[in-house]
């Protein structure tokens, strides 16, 4: 008895995708058209100005620290792809930040540093950390400043007419010294939401002092769209125009990609984010979502345009995935437009008819991103699943070779015993080439045996040591080999890859970069299942997996399967260089 209205809440987690008949028509229509039209340029549209801040609030990130080396190679990457700011850090703060502030690390793209307003008390030409920034190389300079009266009081502990005076004053002197001058107006929407007045007050003084671009921030990440829609209106009701208006959204309640495209339909026209959407707490407003959605989706492509070009925009799943190996981390499946699974499809039924017409299940073309179809393997697939997915890997099988059926029938006998080869490609292309008889024994494991022991060591420390040792036939020949490893796996890995004979150098730059141990609950008999990811020097990436009763044995099963897809995928590849 509220007098507030209902809104129920529908969970359809454990809906299995073969029950979704009645909602391909539905999906099916939902299909748009892609704009077609160049990078810029003369098409009559608006320009929307991209700042990316991946190397200074991206940085943010729990876990991410960025050396100065990372941070040339990820500026380069960025300035490479189209973005027009690349906000490199906050020069004078940090050892790091002002090394790389020492030449400018952009050609393309203006680099831009990231400072404070110059202090209350004292004057522009007094203030050293003002000094610092100017004396920077960088053709822009972003200055945080309050826009919210309670931080005035409680940070900064000035009057609210000294941090104006700071704004103006630091953007005078910014613009003096031949920069491009910005200002982000820190916790704008939480501020114009507690005192209106004073917040527009802030960005006004940065706009009459000649700023380029006056940056609106929802620091706190708690606004809202519709929100965000309504104060970017009013700001620009007030007199800012749009085209000097940015947005700066953080995820919180997972809208900073809505927050900045609202901010866009309100007015803005520069809108800042990260890479893959990193940042503190829950993120920045990820750049990899939005500039796909600007360049693709009617309603903004065919109003806007970006500095980025088509051909660029085709390798941003390679920029994405890039900037994940480089933070040492596997990229999420789930991402829109990039992600593993973004072009995935499970079920059967589906499966068939994305086949047929792909365009009635993507809502934008997968290769304009970089991206490619897949229609994965699972019990839930039916025949053309398997033939399609079987020719995307290279493997042609006729539809009514009696190989084909015993493939089928063995993978879903494997996945109810617990493999799980949706996760595990490799794995997968191993299964079908064996069954169709293309896989030659490279190696045979005639036995490996596992040592796990904790004793002290000559220090008197206690130390839990791992030794494995492994017997394999390869060309008829028998070899050992023994290694110590931080645990069982490792130790089996490296002695498993320690003495493969003529095969060594070919193994030679894999690394094992994932593992995952899932245990399968059947009661007392519960098994386990293992997935690794592998990658190689050449940037491939392939998942194995293995299950058993014994976690050893399951890892064992994954580590072979990963170095024989090595090995055959080396064939394959030598073979189309001959071809
Ligand atoms: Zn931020």
């Amino acid at each position: 008895m509220t007098g507030k209205e209902r809104i129920y809440l529908f969970d359809t987690t454990l809906r299995s995708p073969s029950d979704r008949s009645g909602e391909a028509s539905e999906d099916g229509q939902i299909r748009e058209s892609v704009a077609r039209h160049g990078g810029g340029g003369m098409t009559g549209k608006e320009r929307i100005y991209l700042f990316d801040t991946t190397l200074r609030d991206g940085q943010q990130t729990p876990g991410v620290d960025f050396s100065v080396e990372d941070k040339i190679v990820i500026a380069r990457m960025l300035d490479a792809f189209g973005f027009d700011y690349v906000e490199g850090g906050y020069p004078g703060a940090n050892p790091t930040d002002t090394a790389f502030f020492r030449e400018k690390r952009t050609e393309r793209a203006k680099f831009a540093a990231f400072g404070m307003t110059k202090r209350a008390g004292v004057s522009a030409s007094n203030d050293p950390g003002l000094a610092a920034l100017l004396s920077t190389p960088a053709d822009a300079i972003c200055f945080v400043a309050k826009s919210w009266d309670y931080h005035v009081r409680v940070a900064l502990g000035c009057t609210n007419e000294e941090n104006l005076e700071a704004i103006e004053a630091s953007v005078a002197a910014a613009i003096a010294a031949g920069k491009e001058a910005m200002v982000d107006c820190e916790h704008f929407f939480d501020g114009f939401k507690a005192n209106p007045d004073y917040a527009l007050a802030c960005a006004r003084a940065a706009f009459a002092a000649g700023a380029r671009w006056i940056v609106l921030c929802d620091t706190n990440g708690g606004t809202l769209p519709s929100e965000v829609r309504e104060i970017v209106a009013t700001v620009i009701a007030s007199g800012i125009p749009g085209s000097r208006l940015g947005i700066h959204a953080h995820d919180d309640t997972g809208q900073a990609v809505a927050n900045s495209l609202a901010a866009v339909e309100a007015g803005a026209r520069q809108v800042q984010g990260t890479l893959n959407g990193i940042g503190e707490r829950c993120g920045n407003a990820d750049l990899v979502t939005i500039v796909p959605t600007l360049m693709l989706k009617p309603a903004f492509a065919g109003r806007f345009d970006t500095g980025i070009s088509r051909e660029a925009l085709a390798g941003i799943s390679r920029l994405s995935h890039a900037f994940d190996e480089l933070l040492n981390r596997a990229p999420e499946p789930q991402a829109p437009y990039v992600g593993a699974s973004a072009f995935a499809t499970k079920a059967g039924i589906h499966a068939s008819a994305l086949l047929k017409e792909p365009q009635t299940y993507e809502h934008v073309p997968p290769e304009t991103v970089g991206n490619s179809r897949k229609v994965m393997v699972s019990d839930q697939g039916g025949k053309s699943n398997f033939i399609a997915e079987l020719k995307r890997r290279g493997i042609a099988v006729a539809k009514d070779d009696p190989r084909l059926d015993t493939l089928i029938s063995l993978v879903k006998e494997r996945e109810a015993e617990g493999y799980a080869y949706e996760g595990a490609d490799a794995s997968f292309e191993l299964l079908a080439r064996r069954t169709l008889g293309t896989v030659p024994v490279f190696i045979e494991v005639d036995s490996f045996r596992c040592m796990v022991e904790r004793r002290h060591d000559a220090n008197g420390n206690l130390r839990t040591v791992s030794e494995a040792v492994v017997k394999l036939t390869i060309d008829g020949e028998q070899r050992m080999s023994v290694a110590e490893g931080d645990g069982p796996v490792n130790a089996l890995d490296i002695a498993l890859r320690k003495d493969l004979g003529r095969y060594q150098d070919e193994i030679a730059d894999m690394a094992l970069v994932d593992f995952k141990v899932r245990i399968l609950n059947g009661g007392t008999d519960a098994i386990t299942r293992v997935l690794i990811e592998s990658r190689d020097a050449a940037g491939a990436r392939w998942w194995t997996v293995g299950v058993s009763e014994n976690i050893i044995d399951a890892s064992f099963q994954a580590l072979m399967d990963a170095i024989v897809y090595k090995l055959v995928r080396n064939r394959e590849a030598t073979a189309a260089n001959a071809a």
